[in-house]
Order: structure tokens, then sequence, then C-alpha cells
């Protein structure tokens, strides 16, 4: 019975690599947790986030990790005390890899953590790197990719407005909690507000200004 649910469970993953497309517009979000990492102050150095995955005895070589990221395959962008980073992909020395970072309200200088795995099978990222939750959702937001000839791109290239018309719905503005959250915070890094309330930060940025000042102090 065991067996059966372990099998069970395996087979709702797929070892077929998935791919968001469009993944590109996704990466600038991905600039405030990678720029912490090799941090010895803040505990990011490479050798502190490197996680091992247990059927594999040593571990993989990460290169100089994220500068070596040949190819993101899904990025869900994060924000400060909200949803975790999550990115995997493969590296220059064709090492795959899985990415998750998150971070209190201040920012990963205060709380933070931040985890990477990386392999030479795609096969042990999915099994021993991403939970339940983590999968499931690597899998909503990605899609095989058609087998197409050399120098073919695999799907119709989206330009980045018609990428966020898609991608509404990954983010909750910071303010009012609507999905489609995809302005940069003014201020904070890596925090996202809705196009009313990024407008309403610039109308009234001073006193606003003023206050997070004060609340900071
Ligand atoms: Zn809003």
């Amino acid at each position: 019975m065991g067996t059966l649910l372990s099998q069970s469970n395996k087979m709702s993953r797929s070892y077929t690599i998935r791919k968001m497309n469009g993944v590109e517009y996704l990466r600038r979000s991905m600039a405030y947790p990678y720029g912490c990492i090799g941090d010895e102050w803040m505990g990011y150095r490479l050798e502190d986030i490197r996680r091992s995955i247990p059927v594999e005895g040593e571990q993989a070589d990460a290169g100089d990790f994220p500068k070596n990221i040949q190819e993101h395959f899904w990025i869900r962008p994060g924000e400060n005390d909200g949803d975790s980073w999550m990115a995997c992909g493969v590296l220059t020395n064709g090492n795959y890899f899985f990415y998750t970072g998150g971070c209190d309200y201040t920012g990963f200088d205060c709380q933070g953590g931040m985890s990477l795995w990386v392999s030479n099978s795609w096969q042990s990222i999915v099994d021993h790197a991403m939970s339940r939750g983590d999968y499931a959702l690597y899998e909503s937001q990605t899609a095989v990719p058609p087998v197409v000839a050399a120098g073919e791109e695999p799907w119709p290239s989206l330009t980045e407005q018609e990428f966020w018309a898609i991608q509404r719905g990954l983010r909750r503005c910071h303010e009012c909690d609507q999905l489609g959250a995809e302005n940069h915070h003014p201020y904070l890094n890596s925090i996202s507000l809705c196009d009313r309330c990024f407008e309403g930060y610039h109308a009234d940025r001073g006193s606003r200004w003023e206050e997070e000042e004060v609340a900071n102090a």
C-alpha cells in the first residue's frame, strides 16, 4: 500500500522540462534576491545556501551562480513579507538548478533565507528540490515546449505587454491586495503595486515618503 502511494505521488510529476513563455520579462524580478548571494555579512555565501540532494553523494558544481545561469525555465517573482522568489533553469556547465528565497518586510539583510539545489539530473531537481506545492506552481505556470526544427522558436515570441496580459495574477498589490500588480514600489525593493496604487504613490509621494521615514526611524 505504501509503495503504491509513493508511486502515485511520483507519477504526478513529469520529468520533461517545462518552460514559461516570456520568462525573460521576469528576470529583473530576481535582481534583488540574486544580488544578495555572496554576501558574507548577510549569510548568503554560495556555500551557505547550497542544499544537498539526498540521493546524490557529491554536490554538483554550482559555478559562480547566479552569474552562470544560461537559461531560466521558470521564475516566480517574490516580495518582501510575501511570496517567496523561485526560479529554475540550467547553468552554463549543463547542471540544473532550483532556487528559492524569502525575506521579511525589511529585506534579506534583516530576516531572510534562501536555498539553492544544483544537480546534473533534472529529475533530481524535480523530485528532491521542489516541494509538492513548488512543483504544482511550476507546473501550472509552464508548458512543455513543442519540438521544432533547429533555429526555430518553439513559441511565438511575446511582447512584454502581451506577457503581462497573460501573467496578470502572478502578483498581488502590496497596498490593496488586488491581483495583477506589476509596478515596482518606488522606495521599497521588490514590492509590487497595481496601476492605481502606483499612481497614488506618485501623486502623494512627498507625504508618503515622510510617513515611511518616520515609521522606519
Ligand atoms: Zn493596489
